[in-house]
This record gives C-alpha cells, sequence and structure tokens, in this order.
C-alpha cells in the first residue's frame, strides 16, 4: 500500500493550497478529489474554481461591461447604437476563464510534486483512505498516510416542496450556465449568492425578484451598510422581498411557478427561471466519518479547534467542512497553517481580520464588528463614516454611491471594524485588514498619505471623521 506524509482530501482553495504547502514544506503528499468538470473529467478546484467565486466573477464582469455600455456611458458623453448580447459567448468565456485556472492548478501539482488521486474518498481506521473509482479511468485503492486533511468543502442547501431540475429551477451552480437571459427570474435568499447572481442577470435585462426569509436584509452586514446597499439596489431595480416563506416551486414545460406567503398573505410568481440559494451545507456525506469515530458538531460540520485539528489523532479538517465563514481564503490560510504545523512551525489564523466581500454593484466590503456586535458586547467605540459623494474620483467616475465607515475603540482608538458599499471595496478591504492585522488605531489610518484622486481616500476620511476631523464633507 502507498504511504504518503499527508493525504489531502478535496482540491478546493483549502485543499489545494494545503497540499502545495506541504509539498513545498517536504512531505510527500497527495490529494485526492471527485470533482468531474463540464467536460467530463476531472477538474480540480472544487467550487471555488469550477462553480463558484471564479466563474461568478467572470459573468459579474461581463454583465458590468454590458450594463456600463447600455446604460452609463452615455454620462459620459459615450452613445453606442445597435448593442447586442451574446450570452452563449459570456458563458463560454467564463468556461475558457475556469479551465485556464484549473489546469493551472494540475501545473502547480506538477510543478510542487503532489500526486492527484481521482476519485471519492472515505476514510479507513488507522490513517487509511479508501479511493473509490468517479469516472472509468479511475483507479480504486487504499493509501495509508500519516497525516490526514479533510477539506470537502460544501455543496448548497435545499428547501422542501423546491426540487431542483437543473433546467428550470437550478442551484448556482445552474444559475452559472444560462445560455440566454431569462424575462423574469425568481431567487430564493437574498444572501450573497442571491446578490451576486440576481444582479448579474438584472444587469443583462432579466426583471429580477428576491424572495427572502428573514425580516431584515443582509443581517450579517453592518446595519448602516446593509441600508444603504437596500437603498442602492432598490434603485438599480431589483425587487427584494422580506418575510417571505416559499410554500411551493412547480415547474411547467418553460416557466416555474412560485408560490409564498408574507405578512400580508399567499402571493405566486410566474417566472422563467428560478434559482435556489439559500446557503450551503458541509460536504461530509462520503468520508465515513461515524465508522471512524470523526466528531461532526450539531450542524454537520467536522469539529475543530482553531488549529484545525478534530477529535481524531492526525487528522486535520479546514475550509467550508469546518466552523467559521465559507470564504476561499478563509479556507487557503487553515490549509497554509495546517502544512506549516505539521512541518513544526507555530502558525495561525487570525479568524477575526477575515474580510468579507459582496461582489455586486458597488461592491460591499468589510473585516472586524459591526456595530451591532459592539453594542451587544457593551463595548464603547466612535465611527467615522466618509459618502462617496464627497470624493472627487467618485464624482470623476460618476460613480458616487456608497460610504466608508470606521469604528474605533472609545479608548484606545483600536480599529474594531471598517465597513463599506463602494467601487473596488474588493481592493480597498486590504487596507484595513493590513491595518488591523498590524493593531492600527483610526489615527495611524488618518495620519497615512493617501494617492489623491483615489477612492482609497474614502478611508483616509472616514478615518479623520472618527475624531471629527474630516477635511472633505
Ligand atoms: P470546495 O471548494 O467545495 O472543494 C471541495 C472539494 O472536495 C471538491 O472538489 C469536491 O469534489 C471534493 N470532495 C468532496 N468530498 C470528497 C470526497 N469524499 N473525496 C474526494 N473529493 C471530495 N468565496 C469567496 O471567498 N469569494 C467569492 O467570491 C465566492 N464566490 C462564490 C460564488 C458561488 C456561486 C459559490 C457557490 C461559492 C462562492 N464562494 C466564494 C465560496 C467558496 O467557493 C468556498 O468557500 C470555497 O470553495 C470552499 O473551499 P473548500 O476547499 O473548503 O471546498
Ligand atoms: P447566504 O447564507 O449568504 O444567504 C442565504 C440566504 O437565504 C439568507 O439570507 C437566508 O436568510 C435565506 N434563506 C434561507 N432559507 C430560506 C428560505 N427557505 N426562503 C427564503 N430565504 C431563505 O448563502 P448563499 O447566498 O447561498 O451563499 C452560500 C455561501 O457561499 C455564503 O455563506 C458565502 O460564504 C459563500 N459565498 C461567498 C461569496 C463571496 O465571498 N463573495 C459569494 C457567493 C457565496
Amino acid at each position: 500500500m502507498k504511504k504518503y506524509d499527508v493525504v489531502v482530501i478535496g482540491a478546493g482553495p483549502a485543499g489545494y493550497v494545503c497540499a502545495l504547502r506541504c509539498a513545498q514544506l517536504g512531505m510527500i503528499t497527495a490529494c485526492v478529489d471527485a470533482w468531474v468538470g463540464k467536460d467530463g473529467k476531472h477538474a480540480l478546484g472544487g467550487t471555488c474554481l469550477n462553480v463558484g467565486c471564479i466563474p461568478s466573477k467572470a459573468w459579474l464582469e461581463s454583465s458590468e461591461h454590458y450594463y456600463m455600455l447600455t446604460r452609463k456611458l452615455s454620462a459620459h458623453g459615450i452613445r453606442a447604437s445597435e448593442i447586442t448580447l451574446d450570452v452563449p459567448a459570456m458563458a463560454g468565456r467564463k468556461d475558457k476563464v475556469v479551465k485556464n485556472l484549473t489546469d493551472g492548478i494540475e501545473f502547480l501539482f506538477k510543478k510542487n510534486k503532489v500526486t492527484w488521486l481521482k476519485g471519492k474518498a472515505s476514510l479507513l481506521p488507522d490513517n487509511q483512505v479508501h479511493i473509490h473509482p468517479v469516472l472509468e479511468d479511475d483507479e480504486e485503492m487504499t493509501v495509508a498516510a500519516k497525516n490526514i486533511v479533510i477539506a470537502t468543502g460544501s455543496v448548497p442547501r435545499d428547501i422542501p416542496n423546491v426540487q431542483i431540475d437543473g433546467e428550470l429551477i437550478v442551484d448556482s451552480s445552474g444559475a452559472l450556465d444560462f445560455q440566454s437571459v431569462p424575462s423574469r427570474l425568481c431567487v430564493i435568499g437574498a444572501g450573497v449568492i442571491g446578490l451576486e447572481l440576481g444582479s448579474v442577470w438584472k444587469r443583462l435585462g432579466s426583471e429580477v425578484i428576491l424572495l427572502e426569509a428573514m425580516d431584515s436584509f443582509l443581517a450579517m452586514a453592518d446595519e448602516q451598510i446593509a441600508k444603504e446597499a437596500r437603498k442602492e439596489f432598490d434603485r438599480q431595480g431589483l425587487d427584494i422581498r422580506l418575510g417571505t416563506r416559499v410554500m411551493s416551486a412547480e415547474a411547467d414545460k418553460d416557466h416555474v411557478v412560485v408560490r409564498y406567503q408574507d405578512g400580508e398573505g399567499d402571493h405566486t410568481i410566474d417566472c422563467e427561471k428560478l434559482i435556489v440559494a439559500v446557503g450551503r451545507k458541509p460536504n461530509v456525506e462520503a468520508l465515513n466519518a461515524s465508522a471512524v469515530g470523526l466528531l461532526l458538531d450539531e450542524r454537520g460540520y467536522i469539529h475543530v479547534d482553531d488549529y484545525c485539528m478534530t477529535n481524531l489523532p492526525n487528522m486535520y479538517a479546514i475550509g467550508d467542512a469546518v466552523r467559521g465563514p465559507m470564504l476561499a481564503h478563509k479556507g487557503q490560510e487553515e490549509g497554509v497553517m495546517v502544512a506549516e504545523r505539521l512541518a513544526g512551525e507555530e502558525s495561525f489564523v487570525n479568524f477575526d481580520s477575515v474580510p468579507w466581500v459582496i461582489y455586486t454593484m458597488p461592491e460591499i466590503a468589510w473585516v472586524g464588528k459591526t456595530e451591532k456586535q459592539l453594542k451587544a458586547a457593551a463595548r464603547k467605540y466612535n465611527v467615522g463614516v466618509f459618502p462617496l459623494s464627497a470624493s472627487g474620483r467618485a464624482k470623476a467616475m460618476e460613480e458616487t454611491s456608497g460610504l466608508v465607515k470606521v469604528i474605533a475603540d472609545a479608548k484606545t482608538d483600536r480599529i474594531l471594524g471598517v465597513h463599506m458599499i463602494a467601487p473596488s471595496a474588493s481592493e480597498l478591504i486590504a487596507e484595513a485588514v493590513v491595518a488591523m492585522e498590524f493593531a492600527a488605531c483610526s489615527e495611524d489610518l488618518a495620519r497615512i498619505v493617501h494617492a489623491h484622486p483615489s477612492i482609497s481616500e474614502a478611508v483616509h476620511e472616514a478615518a479623520l471623521d472618527v475624531h471629527g476631523r474630516g477635511l472633505h464633507r
């Protein structure tokens, strides 16, 4: 039986990064993965590269270009006529981006001498892993590992009375493969996926209705940012309905009938496509967890400590399959930490400074605590805010919606959270993450020279505003 220093199960961002780092540190490493790509062949990269972060951002970029051309560029004095939309070409470009990146991981595995084992893994006693064939050419085998790292990720949650058929009623993966613009699109769940994919199809011309179970909008974001975002999405024409309870969804030949209730009674929506985006759940079913005594928590995640150690010796778990936000970068850093700890280093992940980004237009991003969380913890704080409407660069860009907000401890001035809805917020938030990692005060951000004119000046001004020293509003 082949023996490895490390066998990583799952080649999503958590698993493939962990495998690469293990190999870099001199460990004999294999990575098992069951994913089959659109071409019917095995593909590396997991959810993120195949049906998540990357394809969704490819659609976002394409749809933003279309929206700019059809709706925004006239304000700059640019008028275009006879604009045509080729959705299959957009989908094809997205597929090329995905293929390029998944092939890139295969290249990195070869370069770093990570063995790619193709098939579905389950755990056996004594740190052995059995690999079941998924495709005809896959080889059934059992391998032994000094250490096992589980990175099996997550899959979409479903809801009762709504059956995914992959055609008219789809999950996020299906929504990334539409070949035409649905005239009316309904999305169940106004969370991250609902807003990102709803925005894509809205920009491309669909009427979009989002049905959200909760009474509040974007409950995980800072309230002020969520309120600003809601205002902006209303302006963009996204029809967001809160406090809804979906009773059923039935697909007919070419349309779907969705029935739901809210405080005002029963309602029916007739739409061309329905996307179900109500969260994701850990993907642990094939692992054989209970047979080897691997502990899951009450929500089905693999139980781990801060260093991603499971209850079993020499067994670790990382990424979406364990507690914490389901974000690719969180899983990647856990993968690096586990690899380095296996090599004897004292690595750790600071879970308090994991940034969040929602890739809408404008983007929403944050790091650290919200005002609500600080109030609940009875912590005293000061807040500084800067609206994009007062930014020279934002005006020049014709992108003046949004704001940046810095929250700092009332006594020490240490930054506790930074929240924003702004163009390129996904890039701007990195400054806040670095500041928090270096335990910066709002005063530090306020004294750093920011290039003029730039959107980053909004971060500077929000930091100045923490002590009422804002200059440009
Ligand atoms: P996954 O990426 O889910 O990979 C797990 C891998 O393990 C898969 O290849 C799976 O086939 C394999 N596997 C599972 N079980 C077994 C088994 N028993 N044997 C062998 N292989 C197995 N996050 C962000 O940070 N930014 C974004 O912009 C973003 N956008 C997203 C957009 C969408 C539409 C979706 C659905 C998700 C998005 N996410 C985003 C979330 C991100 O994709 C996940 O957080 C990330 O992929 C989790 O990485 P992972 O490695 O833990 O698991
Ligand atoms: P989510 O948790 O962000 O949103 C799901 C939404 O569905 C919630 O608002 C929830 O209240 C609602 N909901 C649940 N059940 C419902 C029901 N029966 N009817 C109506 N609404 C219901 O989950 P998601 O949007 O599916 O995304 C899954 C995960 O993927 C996210 O948690 C996120 O971590 C990750 N993701 C991240 C990004 C990013 O980083 N930009 C993008 C996409 C996905």
